[in-house]
């Protein structure tokens, strides 16, 4: 088994390796205690710990044992008199169907773990050949993904906001695209994480803002342009210049370009994240919360943040028609974020009966297939916007 505590580097990063120690002191503690019939535990890198089970153990043992592991993580750590929770995966390999040296098998595992953890805290994960194949395309796109940018295969796809009083098209949305030479378009949900793990994003991040500023810039009318920023991009201290400088190349208006964050952001850094916002509404840059709802939103992030709009996230949209619950969601949000002057976008619109909905309870904006699909850049003269 191989056991990871997810947060070790957040506790690290924020309280300092003194405390990161000390949790994983309290951790492996923890961990002996529930594998005393194992043949032995070994700290790897980071948070990660391999536990070797006896030769005999059957797989559903050995299940219940991963199980029981992620439970004794669940109560709170008491370190230094503060209480920090752990988030923990663990991924399986089995000798001798894995495989029979340690390599393989430490391969294996490892494979195993990489995705319990892509699929959230407390998730276990057994190895199988298919995980094998899916960590080879990873492999590949890491790789590719660094010449990407050189070699000409990202591209903006743009997706038109529908103001809903006007009933004009008032911006768009850039929308990275990948198109692989052998692999053909990689969806950006899968190569967003890789970049943004192997901090390629950076560079990504700012060819796409200026690629959209240089865009927006042609563009008839004041058309507005949104780009999104993810968590890493954030962090970065060059980003805020990268940007102005972006924004003066293209000789577009600050107000024009839009920011999306999503709600990740601001529960690492909340703190780092008001005052970089607050140097992006300087530049008069506008920003959006996007995907509201789908996080730990909380309605803090509202009164505190110098937010200009919120993108209500596609779930909502979706149900808000056939569940009353959802619907009573969507016309609070509306009326709170007015209340606080924040516009608010809808997301994921398809059928014209949710765009009446939203119509009827004051929803400013509309965005989502039954407005327009994300389109390439050359398109949007002549089409939409006109
Ligand atoms: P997002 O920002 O929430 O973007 C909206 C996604 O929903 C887009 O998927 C869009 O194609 C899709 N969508 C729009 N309207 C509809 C609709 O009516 N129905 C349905 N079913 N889907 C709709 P896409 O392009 O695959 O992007 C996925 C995510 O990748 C984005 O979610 C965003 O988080 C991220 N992303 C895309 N481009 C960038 C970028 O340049 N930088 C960063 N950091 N992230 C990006
Ligand atoms: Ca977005
Ligand atoms: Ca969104
Ligand atoms: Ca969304």
């Amino acid at each position: 088994l191989l056991f990871d505590l997810n947060n070790f580097d957040e506790v690290n990063d924020h309280f300092g390796r003194a405390m990161a120690d000390a949790l994983l002191v309290e951790v492996a503690a923890r961990l002996r205690k529930s594998t005393r019939e194992c043949d032995g535990i070994a700290r790897l890198e980071g948070g990660e710990f391999a536990i070797i089970a006896a030769r005999d153990i059957r797989p559903d043992q050995i299940r219940s044992l991963a199980k029981q592991i992620i439970d004794v993580m669940r109560a709170p750590f008491l370190i230094e008199g503060r209480e920090i929770y752990c988030r923990a995966s663990i991924g399986i390999a089995l000798a001798p169907t894995d495989g029979l040296d340690a390599n393989q098998l430490l391969r294996c595992v490892d494979t195993a773990l990489y995705r319990a953890k892509t699929r959230g805290a407390s998730s276990i994960q057994f190895f199988s050949a298919n995980d094998d194949e899916a960590a080879a395309r990873r492999h590949a796109l890491e790789r590719d993904l660094a010449s990407a940018l050189a070699n000409d295969q990202l591209w903006l796809a743009f997706q038109p906001f529908l103001n809903l009083g006007s009933d004009r098209i008032c911006g768009f949305e850039a929308l990275l695209r990948w198109q692989h030479p052998t692999l053909g378009a990689i969806p950006p949900a899968e190569f967003i994480p890789i970049a943004e793990e192997t901090g390629l994003i950076h560079g990504i991040g700012h060819w796409a803002a200026k690629t959209a500023c240089l865009a927006a810039a042609q563009w008839p009318r004041d058309l507005r342009v949104s780009v999104n920023l993810s968590a890493v991009q954030l962090k970065d201290k060059a980003l805020l210049d990268g940007i102005a400088m972006a924004l003066a190349e293209a000789g577009l208006e600050p107000r024009r370009l839009e920011v999306e964050i999503t709600e990740s952001v601001l529960i690492s850094d909340f703190e780092g994240a008001i005052s970089l916002l607050q140097s992006w509404s300087f530049l008069s840059i506008t920003v959006a919360l996007d995907d509201f709802g789908t996080g730990l939103s909380s309605l803090t992030y509202l009164r505190k943040l110098p937010l200009s709009r919120l993108k209500i996230d596609r779930s909502f949209v979706q149900d808000m028609l056939t569940d009353a619950d959802c619907a009573a969601i969507v016309r609070s949000l509306i009326e709170l974020a007015h209340e606080l002057r924040i516009k608010v976008t809808a997301e994921g619109v398809e059928t014209p009966e949710q765009l009446d909905y939203l119509r009827r309870v004051g929803c400013d904006e509309a965005q989502g297939y039954l407005i327009g699909k994300p389109i390439r850049i050359d398109d949007i003269h002549g089409t939409a916007a006109e």
